[in-house]
């Protein structure tokens, strides 16, 4: 069995404002420590389960020499291989090559949910919604439909309880959850301690592996149309010029394809 781990911060126990998430800030070593364990317990879970290939790849933009690096190499669990640096939900090549099953761990809900701990969808500053044919979709559902179109299905998501309602909503109640904290704001929560957050997700991902009762990949009708509404309209001048690349409106953004994988692929930027 060959699984992927595409890992966030945002949705790990005991974090609760930016500067737990951003490279460099006051509390941020506090919390990669509680993400790394998080992920740690998480690959425990696949190992036990029989994966015999654990891809992870670490998907939160702390930025700076830190961007996609928040895991402590040093305390990582042996058994798997961690992708570091690589830019956001463009890390394929396990997907090409025949990936069973794919998990969340640490994810964060969409922008503008108002029980989402730290809520956003890819750019804080710069999105506002993000669309998948007329679906709202959050970052999970972004890389859901990039798996989807390798036939990968998502058999597992650890977050806040309003993340873990989300990716049920649009994969179905298959999709096993693990939620380790409530939101009480965007910038407060009722929080496992790392220790049960922990036991929860390698138990929950234990058995969505071993199960083998799982959502189907998600799929979208071709062709893909992926929009996404900006914050101002300055915003918009990053995505003039693409192949396949519409600017709709002052700040709506439409990619359209024959999958969803290459309306994101002509889309997106490999510097994102
Ligand atoms: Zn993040």
């Amino acid at each position: 069995m060959r699984v992927m781990i595409w890992c966030d911060m945002e949705g790990v126990a005991g974090v609760t404002v930016w500067a737990q998430v951003d490279g460099g800030a006051a509390l941020y070593e506090e919390g990669r420590r509680l993400y790394t364990q998080e992920i740690n317990a998480a690959v425990r879970g696949c190992k036990r389960a029989g994966a015999d290939e654990i891809v992870v790849v670490d998907g939160h933009g702390a930025g700076g020499a830190w961007q996609f690096k928040s895991l402590i190499p040093a305390d990582l669990e042996s058994g798997a291989e961690y992708v570091l640096g690589y830019p956001w939900a463009r890390y394929i090549e396990p997907l090409q090559q025949g990936c069973d099953a794919v998990l969340f761990v640490g994810a964060h809900a969409m922008a503008g949910t108002s029980d989402g701990i730290l809520c956003h969808t890819v750019s804080n500053q710069a999105w506002y919604n993000a669309r998948i044919n007329g679906t709202l979709v959050g970052e999970s559902g972004i890389i859901s439909a990039i798996c989807g179109d390798f036939e990968a299905p998502v058999v597992f998501a650890s977050g806040d309880a309003a993340t873990c309602r989300e990716v049920n909503e649009l994969i179905g109640d298959k999709c096993v959850t693990a939620a380790v904290k409530t939101a009480l704001g965007r910038y407060s929560a009722r929080h496992l301690p790392a220790v049960d957050a922990c036991a929860m997700i390698e138990g929950r991902v234990y058995s969505a592996l071993a199960n083998h009762n799982w959502p189907a990949p998600l799929k979208f009708t071709n062709p893909v149309t992926f929009e996404v509404e900006l914050a101002t309209p300055d915003r918009a001048n990053d995505f003039r010029g693409r192949n396949g690349v519409t600017i709709a409106g002052p700040r709506l953004i439409r990619s359209t394809a024959d999958s969803f994988w290459h309306a994101w692929d002509q889309f997106w930027p490999y510097g994102g």
